[in-house]
């Protein structure tokens, strides 16, 4: 018998948004693997077994995933929100490629999942209508440098920037340093929205600016999206405002 191995996206976390392939692939699966709080939204299925890890255990839950595929099992690894945006999809390919000739040879199927950015935006309007970028502001895989580059560039360059992992546990001082860089290069009546645990019951949005933003708002389930030049505020009488960004760039430097 020959086992798959499906990389599952869960999306943001309510139900709702978790897609009928995403719900198929978990039904046929006869071993979950995941970062524990991910596989607890799975409800539990008699037969299936299931592989909880910590979060800083990517590889070691990939390897142990392709291992399991390999003796002839239908696997499934679930990330939050989508596989493919800073989560295991990558660190499967990653040990494909490092791994045994044999893991090569595997069925494996990738399964999309709404990603925090797009529940995020979705909630408040359109920050993400024209140009935008994705950022993980974690540094645990990447020098701290290359972040303050690649934020120097996008604000530089007139992206949005949704930014995920704005704050890790161990480094508290990641984003207070982020909003520091940006307000360099961008006006402080930038719009900012803070999305935390969006599509779970603690879910909370706020919508502010660059000069008001204060790292206090954001924890490790907050997706922030950084407006450029061009993003707009509508505010509406009795109802929350919108935040967009217009289709069209018209200036240069927008
Ligand atoms: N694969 C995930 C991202 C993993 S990185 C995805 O596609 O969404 C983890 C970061 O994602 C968190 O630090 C936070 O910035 C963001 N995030 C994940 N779920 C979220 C949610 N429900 N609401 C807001 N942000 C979320």
């Amino acid at each position: 018998m020959s086992g798959t191995l499906t990389v599952v996206g869960l999306g943001p976390g309510d139900p709702r948004y978790l897609t009928p392939e995403a719900d198929a692939a978990l039904t046929d699966a006869q071993a979950l693997y995941g970062y524990a709080p991910y596989l607890d939204r799975v409800p539990p299925r008699a037969g299936q077994s299931r592989y909880a890890s910590d979060n800083r255990e990517e590889a070691a839950r990939a390897a142990a995933a392709l291992r399991h595929t390999a003796q002839g099992t239908h696997v499934a690894v679930v990330s939050g929100g989508d596989p493919g945006v800073f989560a295991m999809a990558a660190a499967i390919c990653e040990q494909i490629e490092a791994g045994p000739e044999n893991w090569r040879t595997l069925d494996v199927v990738f399964v999309p999942g709404i990603t925090a950015m797009l529940a995020v935006a979705a909630r408040i309007g359109a920050p993400l209508g024209h140009d935008f970028c994705a950022l993980s502001l974690s540094d645990n895989l990447k020098p701290w440098e290359l972040i303050e580059r690649r934020l120097d560039a996008a604000a530089g360059a007139g992206f949005v920037i949704a930014i995920y992992n704005p704050v890790s546990r161990a480094r508290p001082w990641q984003f207070g340093n982020a909003v520091a860089r940006l307000r360099q290069h961008l006006p402080p009546s930038t719009p900012m929205v803070f999305g935390r645990a969006v599509g779970r019951p603690d879910e909370r949005v706020d919508v502010t600016t660059l000069e008001e933003a204060d790292g206090k708002n954001a924890d490790m389930a907050t997706l922030v999206i950084v407006g450029s030049r061009a993003t707009r505020i509508v505010t509406r009488p009795g109802k929350p405002p919108l935040v967009y960004t217009p289709r069209a760039a018209v200036e240069v430097s927008a």
